[in-house]
């Protein structure tokens, strides 16, 4: 079911760890930013988008982790979109023959059969330097940084008031860093800046899993990443109440004991000996 956040802008929620697929209206269709997760839920958002009489004339993804690059044929062979470091990062994944056994592991076992793997991540890289998604609708401004995955893009419908912010500034996940990265804490503080930067034009935040926020939760959820991100620097235990005792999801505690413990892991083996 799409709901209207702002005129112009719907978004579908997924069963599945509360993921968002944002659709923005344009002249002659629809962009659709990071599609959704399972083959019957990807076909009732084409039925629904043909019957509003608004065909998908491109596609975005957020960023190449697997649930944000599924598609489906019922979309079309349209135009999907990429920061080029996203793209590459597909590339990279895809030129395995084994790439699915790769993601296998990490895929939601009572979902796994549900999720259409036929046309995953074929994405096409935009140049480093653009600026905007090349399509006919308003326009779509690219916040790419370096936080959580490579390439990772927030998309800012300045026009809207709109800022999709990937897997960034949710109300149920903690940033999960990218720990491949050189510099994943100060990575991540610089992306929030970035969305500090654009809070004074933003209405509505929607983040790729969790609840659409309004402007005060932009700010407030800003505020919640940054002091998780720093305790995690400075050494303090986060006083977050996404990974806390009553956290709502109940394993999220422990993927942050596993981020604390990969960060210490790094640190040693950084340190000279
Ligand atoms: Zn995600």
């Amino acid at each position: 079911m799409l709901k209207q956040v702002v005129e112009g802008v719907l978004v579908h929620e997924s069963e599945f760890l509360q993921s968002n697929s944002v659709v923005v209206q344009g002249r002659h269709g629809v962009l659709l930013i990071d599609p959704g997760i399972t083959g019957d839920e990807l076909a009732a958002l084409a039925n629904d988008l043909r019957e509003l009489g608004q065909p998908v004339v491109a596609g975005f993804s957020t960023h190449p982790d697997w649930d944000h690059v599924l598609w489906h044929a019922n979309f079309g062979d349209v135009p999907r979109y990429g920061t080029a470091r996203c793209a590459a990062s597909l590339q990279d994944l895809l030129s395995n023959a084994d790439w699915r056994d790769r993601i296998a592991p990490g895929l939601p076992p009572e979902y796994a059969e549900e999720i259409p793997m036929e046309l995953l991540g074929l994405i096409t890289g935009l140049p480093a330097e653009a600026a905007q998604i090349p399509w006919d609708g308003p326009e779509v401004r690219i916040i790419e940084h370096q936080a959580h995955a490579p390439g990772h893009a927030a998309l800012l419908i300045e026009e809207r008031g709109v800022l999709v912010a990937g897997d960034m500034l949710s109300d149920i996940l903690m940033p999960f860093l990218d720990l491949e990265a050189a510099n994943p804490m100060e990575d991540y503080l610089a992306a929030l800046r970035l969305f500090e930067s654009v809070a004074d034009d933003v209405v509505a935040v929607i983040p790729g899993h969790g609840s659409v926020g309004g402007a005060e939760q932009l700010r407030a959820r800003i505020e919640q990443d940054r002091a998780y991100v720093q305790d995690l620097r400075d050494g303090r235990v986060p006083d977050d109440p996404r990974v806390g005792p009553s956290a709502s999801l109940d394993w999220l505690p422990d993927v942050h004991r596993w981020q604390l413990q990969r960060l210490a892991q790094r640190e040693q083996n950084e340190t000279p000996a």
